[in-house]
């Protein structure tokens, strides 16, 4: 046993990852890029090492949320183009030269602002213009009455000195739900899209990258690909993963550190919102909220434990919680416990805590090692 492998850990498997890009990647058209989303730590994963997997996979692009994200990548080697979702300050633009990073830019005022700034450092700063065409987050305004409008802007975007505008982009509010109404939405935000764009190049701009497909779209909405897609959870094998053969890249794991019996009638853990019934084999797993585990999910969820699911019972608490062994005779005191992972599904964790797969991935925290397997 590795010395990490004592409490709790998080077996992540690059060989999923891998699996999961060639499989997505199988169903792109002719030409079509490939994006990674590697924010948030890849969703837990561990931005860097899914980073340098994708780079030799021969994926195009990655993106993360912020210069902090990007800089680490850099620092660790990764050479990619790196696109970054969200905003930069403008005094960071020497930043975003040095590591030769791509800045996504949501409105002509900071378009503006972007431009200025690389003039002044004598650099070119490569963009990405974001829509916004129906998520109401970031983006340039161009639905209904802001459409002449929102051309206009792109355009002006477009001229401005010291900036090269390699790609446009829009991000989907419903593409991963399969309903008649949702389904028009997501066709809505696309033709919008395709609409402004085509406004834009008919005045003699050209975007050589237009994406807008996230996991949901790649699953449900194939002919939105263009020039390139832009997946997160599906790479980790979640979301409509299932359809596509993809395979989940990451398994949490913690043990079993005391196993006790209980009494009928006594009540177990804060707030004493389990009480026993019966003549009750109590383990305690090594792991709470403080490892990830969302304190919603108390007394709803269930783990896997050598071959069975073992229901949890009581309060989550921060560095543990407690398991019904009562029917699991055979785990013992040391017995490796699935929160989630190829037994235990996260899509019904999820569900269970009253959250999304990609909260929980997320929350898996720092003092979790991450494992990485090639298989
Ligand atoms: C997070 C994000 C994605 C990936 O979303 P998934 O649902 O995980 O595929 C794509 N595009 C943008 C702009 C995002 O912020």
């Amino acid at each position: 046993m590795n010395d990490l492998q004592k409490r709790t850990w998080a077996e992540v498997s690059l060989g999923a990852i891998e699996n999961n890009y060639k499989a997505i990647r199988k169903r792109l058209p002719e030409g079509c890029k490939f994006l990674g989303i590697v924010k948030a730590d890849a969703y837990g994963h561990g931005a860097c090492e899914v980073a340098k997997r994708l780079e030799q996979c021969g994926a195009d692009y990655l993106a993360i949320a912020c210069l902090d994200e990007a800089i680490e990548l850099r620092r660790s080697g990764v050479k990619m183009p790196v696109l970054i979702l969200g905003h930069t300050p403008p005094e960071y633009v020497s930043e975003l030269l040095r590591y030769d990073l791509t800045q996504t830019v949501s409105c002509e005022a900071k378009a503006t602002e972007f431009s200025e700034a690389a003039g002044r450092l004598g650099g070119t700063l490569k963009i990405h213009i974001k829509l916004d065409t129906g998520m109401s987050r970031l983006g340039f305004l161009c639905d209904g009455g802001y459409f002449d409008e929102g051309v206009k802007n792109v355009v002006r975007t477009c001229n401005m000195p010291n900036l090269d505008v390699e790609g446009i982009y829009t991000h989907f509010a419903v593409s991963d739900y399969d309903d008649a109404e949702s389904i028009a939405y997501t066709k809505r935000q696309f033709k919008l899209f395709c609409d402004v764009i085509s406004a834009a190049e008919a005045q003699g701009v050209h975007f050589k990258i237009r994406h807008c497909a996230n996991s949901g779209a790649v699953v449900n909405h194939p002919e939105m690909m263009l020039d390139m897609v832009r997946p997160g959870l599906l790479l980790y094998g979640y979301g409509d993963g299932g359809k596509l053969g993809l395979r989940p890249a990451m398994r949490l794991v913690s043990t079993v550190s005391t196993i006790k019996y209980y009494e009928p009638g006594t009540c177990v853990s804060y707030g004493r919102h389990f009480t026993a019934e019966r003549r009750t084999r109590m383990g305690v797993v090594a792991a709470g909220y403080a490892d990830g585990l969302p304190w919603s999910a108390a007394g709803k969820c269930s783990f896997y434990s050598e071959g069975s699911f073992v229901p949890q019972c009581g309060n989550i608490c921060m560095d543990m919680c407690m398991v019904d062994l009562t029917e699991a005779p055979s785990v013992q005191v040391g017995s490796e416990v699935e929160i989630f992972g190829e037994n235990a599904s996260l899509t019904e964790f999820a569900e269970k805590a009253g959250t999304i797969p990609y909260e929980l991935l997320c929350a898996v925290s720092k003092r979790v090692p991450r494992i990485y397997l090639n298989v």
